[in-house]
C-alpha cells in the first residue's frame, strides 16, 4: 500500500517548510493542499467574483485544472501561478472560499487523486480528518500565534515585502478562527494525531522529530503485517 503522511495545522505553523524538507529526505511527493484552495480563490478574483457569488465560484471551480510539478510549482489552467496565489488579496479571501462545501468536495477529490498510488506527504487543515482519515501517519503542527506571525513577518522581510507585525497577528487570528469554524473540513485536533508544538523548536528539530515518528509507525506497520 502507498504511504500517506498527513500534516494539519494553522497558518504559519511551519507546515510548508517542514513538509518540503521531509519530502526531500524521505523521497515522498509533496502536496500543498492550501495551494489548491488558493488557486480557486485567485481564479475567482480574476473573474471579479465576490464572496456572495457562491454559485458562480462553484461553476468556475468545476472548469479549472490545478496541477503541481515536481518542483512544487502550482499551475492554474497550465499557467504558473505559484507567486500570485501568495498575494495579500488571495490570502484575504481564501479562507471564506474554502468554506464553501462544494468547493471542498471538488478539491478533496482532486487531492485524493493526486495521491493515488503514490507515497506522499500532504499538508493542510483537514488531511488527517477528512482527506485521509485512515492513514496511520497523522500529525498536527502548532505554534503560538505571536510566534507564527513573527515567522511570517520575517519571511516577508526576506522577500522584500513591507508588512506590519500587529496586522499580521490580527489577520492570522481571524484566519485561525475561520479555519476552525468551517461547517466541514475545519481545522481540529483529534486523539489520533501526533501533536507537535514548534513554538520553541528549530526547523531541524521539528523535521527530526517527525521523521523519528514516521520511522516508528512504519516499523510497527511492517511488524503488524508480518504477524497478521
Ligand atoms: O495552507 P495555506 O495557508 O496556504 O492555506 C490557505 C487557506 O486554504 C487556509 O487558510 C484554509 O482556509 C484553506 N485550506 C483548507 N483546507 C486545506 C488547506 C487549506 O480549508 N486542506
Amino acid at each position: 500500500m502507498n504511504k500517506i503522511i498527513a500534516i494539519d495545522g494553522p497558518a504559519g505553523s511551519g507546515k510548508g517548510t517542514i513538509t518540503k524538507i521531509i519530502a526531500e529526505k524521505l523521497h515522498l511527493i509533496y502536496i500543498d493542499t492550501g495551494a489548491t484552495y488558493r488557486a480557486i480563490a485567485l481564479a475567482a478574483l480574476r473573474n471579479n467574483l465576490t464572496l456572495n457569488d457562491t454559485d458562480k465560484i462553484i461553476e468556475l471551480a468545476k472548469t479549472l485544472t490545478i496541477e503541481f510539478d515536481e518542483n512544487g510549482k502550482t499551475y492554474l489552467n497550465k499557467e504558473d501561478v505559484s507567486n500570485e496565489i501568495r498575494s495579500v488579496e488571495v490570502t484575504g479571501v481564501v479562507s471564506q472560499i474554502s468554506s464553501i462545501p462544494e468547493i471542498r468536495e471538488i478539491l478533496v477529490d482532486l487531492q485524493r487523486k493526486m495521491a493515488h498510488d503514490k507515497d506522499v506527504i500532504m499538508e493542510g487543515r483537514d488531511i488527517t480528518t477528512v482527506v485521509f482519515p485512515d492513514t496511520k501517519y497523522k500529525f498536527y503542527l502548532d505554534a503560538d500565534v505571536n510566534e507564527r506571525a513573527r515567522r511570517r513577518y520575517i519571511q516577508n522581510q526576506e522577500m522584500g515585502i513591507e508588512s506590519n507585525l500587529e496586522e499580521i497577528i490580527e489577520a492570522m487570528k481571524k484566519r485561525d478562527y475561520n479555519d476552525m469554524h468551517k461547517p466541514i473540513g475545519s481545522l481540529k485536533r483529534t486523539e489520533d494525531q501526533i501533536y507537535i508544538d514548534s513554538t520553541n523548536m528549530t526547523i531541524d528539530e521539528v523535521v527530526k522529530k517527525i521523521i523519528t515518528y514516521i520511522e516508528e509507525i512504519s516499523k510497527n506497520e511492517t511488524h503488524e503485517s508480518l504477524t497478521r
